[in-house]
């Protein structure tokens, strides 16, 4: 008997340059884009040590738990990093970024989150890129949380380095993840002599041997399971279409937001205005006298299926996520969340009107 995890052909660099002629689609760019064969950490760190060293200067974005990971990786690298942290309930502006090239020239490296599935906030990343290009700055983005959820257009933005992976938004395996280059971005590796090279991380082991090569053949035995779930995950966004895939986000958002706000018990939308709240997530503030974790354990033991978390780390005692991406972007999804947390903030003595905020997560846009 074949068993269809494990007795499959094997993965010929044809399908491979397919799926990634694919992603670039998505993505509306004519830049190269690179699937790199692990988790999205792997070509953001990749990204990194590949343009950054002794001579960077960076202007590192924080508006979410990432952002630090980032300025962590840029310092190793040996890069002067300039953190411009936002509070998590809001977003950057592309004044805070013009503002922080006028006090630092010298930055050449912008590195930004797009939208932020941890903390709920998104980034207006085309205002700010063409901040960014008019500072002639290189720019790197994390649009692993927006993809799918949100228009990620990095040609039309200016964004040199576009990192996105296909377990959130676009409902995909977390196990491969895509980078898009562009030509600055690789003109500036190619003169890094710390880019790692013959490495695991290295983008521009892609670009000499796979790329420069007309993409004949692979470096090493591809993620086969995972090179084929993200070519059927793109395959059921092209045929919903990315539209479509973009808009059930975007009203599972709203939907959950207006419901949230409707079923009163002491719950806010924790990012503050409705335009900085990413489609991708929506994250809540539990009313004070309530441990967010456990509420969400509460409403989790009556339905394991429910897509709520809370908050990482110290955020766990004050935030609830609902992560109504992928599979769960859908008003089913939605309204089976807020009643859950209408009865465990019931049962812990609030008073809360779940039908109030059905009907307000029906009538939302
Ligand atoms: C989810 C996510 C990633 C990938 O991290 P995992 O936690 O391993 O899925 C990277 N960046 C952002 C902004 C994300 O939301």
């Amino acid at each position: 008997m074949t068993h269809p995890f494990l007795d499959l052909a094997p993965l010929g660099a044809d399908r491979f340059a397919a799926i990634e002629d694919r992603v670039a689609r998505l993505l509306s760019t004519g830049q190269d884009v690179v699937i790199m064969q692990g988790e999205a950490l792997l070509p953001l760190e990749g990204a990194i040590r590949a343009t950054a060293g002794p001579g960077t200067t960076a202007l590192n974005v924080i508006t979410g738990p990432y952002g630090q990971t980032f300025g962590d990786w840029l310092r190793d690298c040996g890069a002067t990093v300039i953190d411009l942290a936002v509070p998590f309930h809001t977003a950057v502006t592309a004044e805070q970024i013009r503002e922080a090239f006028a006090a630092h020239p010298e930055i050449d490296f912008v590195s930004l989150v797009h939208a932020e599935a941890a903390t709920g906030n998104t980034n207006p990343v085309a205002e700010i890129g063409e901040v960014v290009r008019a500072h002639g700055a290189l720019f790197y983005l994390d649009a692993v949380a927006s993809i799918g959820a949100e228009p990620v257009l990095p040609d039309a933005w200016g964004v040199d380095l576009c990192v996105i992976g296909a377990q959130k938004a676009m409902g995909g395996p977390a196990g491969v993840s895509a980078v898009s280059v562009s030509e600055r971005a690789w003109a500036r590796m190619a003169a890094n002599p710390r880019a790692p090279r013959r490495s695991y991380l290295s983008l521009l082991d892609w670009k000499e041997r796979w790329i420069d090569g007309g993409r004949k053949a692979l470096l090493h035995a591809p993620a086969q399971l995972e090179m084929l779930a993200l070519e059927a995950c793109v395959e059921r966004i092209e045929a919903a279409g990315l539209e479509t895939v973009m808009a059930r986000h975007a009203s599972a958002a709203a939907a959950t937001r207006a419901g949230a706000l409707a079923l009163g018990g002491g719950l806010e939308p924790y990012v503050h205005e409705a335009r900085d709240a990413a489609p991708v997530a929506t994250t809540l503030r539990v009313p004070a006298g309530v441990v967010a974790s456990e509420l969400v354990a509460r409403a989790l033991a009556a339905d394991p299926a429910l897509p709520l978390a809370a908050g990482g780390g110290a955020l766990a005692k004050e935030m609830i996520r609902v992560n109504h991406y992928g599979a769960d972007a859908t008003p089913g999804a939605v309204r089976a969340s807020l009643t859950a947390l209408g009865v465990a903030l019931s049962a812990q003595g609030l008073s809360v009107d779940v039908e109030s905020a059905l009907r307000a997560a029906e009538s939302a846009k």
